[in-house]
């Protein structure tokens, strides 16, 4: 049993730290919404009434917020309450350079530290199967690892300090990329006159199969239990796609790596989330190109 801090209880935070409890851990939550609180609360969560009161007996204390701005905020505000050693570990999606200064805030505090980004979305919170990408120092992996999996069903050291951050957005950027591509296979397809099962028949075992297709074909009708056959409720919301594609791009410019259909997905889901409410899913892009008239026709 370890004493730990769950700060976010949102969408993904609040099952995340529930599975925490299920496992045999003493929970104290906080999160700036009330509902949230109390929902964490309801599956055995303590709440707390700030992050400073959160954190406070705490062996590992588990950031899962919306961005960098957020983890940093948080984490300096908290660490003066942190009792010196206790496990510092961000779940969340952020930039490299905000993961790397939450890590160096918690050692000059005396505190091990963690980046560690979520793959598997809402229904791997859940289910407790999310896989880890983690980055730091292997002997806060090797502390951090029990917790870690107790909420998921792998976990990944992926390098130093903000490696698991930099192994996430490369995974959405290829997400979001091929997204898109098998999307406008299927438009093309429809236009051609073929329909979208004997494209899947055949892409699904030939050299077009990746993730995208096989996992979570945006074309409605082919797979049970994806946001396309539920009219494209998400799921991972575009608005969440735009975001890591953007974390990729900003990475791609600080290093000077040279991604253009990165960046042209970043334009494209921009374009998308604008005219699609924000809880659409990231695979609804297929209605976006397939309109005769979207932005990207032109
Ligand atoms: P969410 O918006 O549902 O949850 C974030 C929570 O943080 C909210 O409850 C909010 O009230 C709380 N919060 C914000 N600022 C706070 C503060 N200063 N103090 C305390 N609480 C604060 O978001 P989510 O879907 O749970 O995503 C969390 C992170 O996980 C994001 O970085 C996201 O990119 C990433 N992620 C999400 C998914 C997904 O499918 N939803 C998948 C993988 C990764």
């Amino acid at each position: 049993m370890t004493r730990i801090a769950f700060i976010g209880l949102g969408n993904m935070g609040g099952p995340m730290a529930a599975n925490l409890v299920k496992a045999g851990h003493a929970v104290r939550g906080y999160d700036l919404v009330a509902a949230h609180l109390a929902q964490a609360a309801e599956a055995g969560v303590s709440p707390a009434d700030s992050a400073e009161a959160c954190v406070r007996d705490a062996e590992v204390v588990i950031t899962m917020l919306p961005a960098g701005k957020h983890v940093v905020e948080v984490v300096s505000g908290c660490l003066p309450a942190i009792p010196k050693g206790a496990l510092i570990v961000d779940c969340s999606t952020i930039d490299p350079a905000s993961a790397r200064r939450v890590h160096e805030m918690a050692a000059a505090a005396g505190s091990p530290s963690l980046d560690a980004p979520v793959s598997g979305g809402i229904t791997g919170a859940a289910a407790a199967t999310l896989t880890f990408m983690v980055g730091g120092e292997e002997a806060a992996f090797a502390a951090g690892r029990p917790i870690l999996e107790a909420m998921g069903k792998r976990v990944v050291l992926c390098g130093g300090a903000g490696a698991g951050q930099s192994a996430k957005i490369c995974n959405n950027m290829i997400a979001g990329i091929t997204m898109i591509g098998v999307s406008e296979a299927f438009v093309l397809a429809g236009k051609l006159g073929l329909s979208a099962q004997a494209l899947f028949e055949v892409a699904s075992t030939s050299s077009g199969q990746c993730w995208a297709l096989t996992s979570y074909c945006p074309a409605p009708g082919i797979l049970p239990g994806v946001p396309s056959s539920n009219g494209y409720k998400a799921g991972f919301a575009a608005p969440l796609m735009l975001k890591d594609l953007r974390l990729s791009q900003e990475a791609a410019a600080s290093v000077g790596a040279a991604t253009p259909l990165g960046a042209r997905a970043a334009e494209l889901y921009s374009q998308f989330t604008d005219r699609v409410p924000a809880d659409r899913d990231f695979s609804g892009i297929i209605e976006f190109l397939a309109e005769a008239d979207h932005p990207a026709s032109g």
